[in-house]
């Protein structure tokens, strides 16, 4: 997004190199090619301003549209492609429901026909009764669009249901990163299996095993010595030398381009169960 710039690595769009180039300098053309949802959307609308003038507001920003009348019927297209009324260009955003207020949040990101939308945790703070319908026309507008979507989620079910590709992070560091079908079957990283044996499921004829993660999340400015996760790992005593506490794990190339960040040896790997699986009959 530009908030921050790099401190390692780098962040092409197209063949430019954006990483150390701060939103405040960059041309609008890559502003509006890279946009955001956020995750509470009572906070990022201006209470001030009718709905439809936010996302004409934006359209203007981005230099879409040579006159009024015509960021005027974009804006009314982008409620179309929002499925809220067109009617809601007038009203003010305390006249909104959560859901219909991250729904013209949606609307301002794809306004400028974004390239790459980084969506965080878009729904966590909405109506549990809405997040379907809110995750669903995101999908919907990405696939019609072909926009890359980013999207961030402590919600493993909704990570599965949408991702084609999936990157777990633990204290700022990517421990794995892989296609869905990966990610979501053994060989896992270990904290991988963890959140997995987290996500609530009603289902009785699913079996699930029960991992507790002992311990606090240690501090990212302060992480432990050698592997980020080593003070709540189950698999640490697998790993010979006490290696897990001194040296932190290289990126590991699995078969099929699936990466995990571990010193387990590729036989403990392979003795990994399926945390999720449907019980036998
Ligand atoms: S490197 Fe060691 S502590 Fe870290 S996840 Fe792998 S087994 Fe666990």
């Amino acid at each position: 997004m530009g908030l921050e710039t790099a401190t390692d690595g780098k962040i092409t769009l197209g063949n430019a190199e954006i990483q150390d180039t701060p939103i405040e300098e960059r041309d609008t053309n890559t502003i509006s090619s890279i946009q955001m949802v956020f995750q509470n959307p009572f906070d990022t609308l201006n209470p001030s301003m009718t709905v439809g003038r936010q996302i004409v507001r934006a359209l203007e920003v981005f230099g879409i549209g040579n006159t009024d009348n015509e960021r005027r019927e974009r804006m009314l297209k982008l409620l179309d492609l929002v499925k809220l009324p067109r009617a809601f260009a007038d009203r003010m955003p305390r006249q909104l429901s959560g859901g219909q207020k991250q729904r013209v949040g949606i609307a301002r990101a794809f306004a400028g026909d974004a390239r790459i939308v980084v969506a965080d945790e878009p729904v966590s703070a909405l109506d549990v009764s809405v997040q379907a319908a809110v995750t669903d026309l995101l999908m919907e507008i990405q696939r019609e669009n072909k926009t890359t979507l980013l999207f961030i989620s402590h919600d493993l079910s909704i990570v599965r249901y949408l991702s084609d590709r999936v990157m777990v992070m633990y204290l700022g560091h990517v421990v794995e990163l892989g296609t869905t079908d990966q990610v979501f079957a053994p060989p896992y990283h270990p904290y991988t299996e963890a959140l997995l044996s987290a996500v609530p499921i009603a289902d009785t004829s699913i079996e699930k095993q029960h991992i507790v993660l002992e311990g606090d999340i240690p501090s990212a400015m302060n992480p432990p010595s050698g592997c980020p996760f080593q003070t709540r790992c189950r698999w640490k005593d697998q790993v010979p030398g006490g290696l897990c506490d001194t040296e932190v794990p290289t990126v590991r190339n699995l078969p099929g381009k699936h990466k995990i960040k571990c010193h387990l040896s590729e036989e403990a790997l392979a003795r990994m169960e399926p945390v999720i699986k449907i019980a036998a009959e």
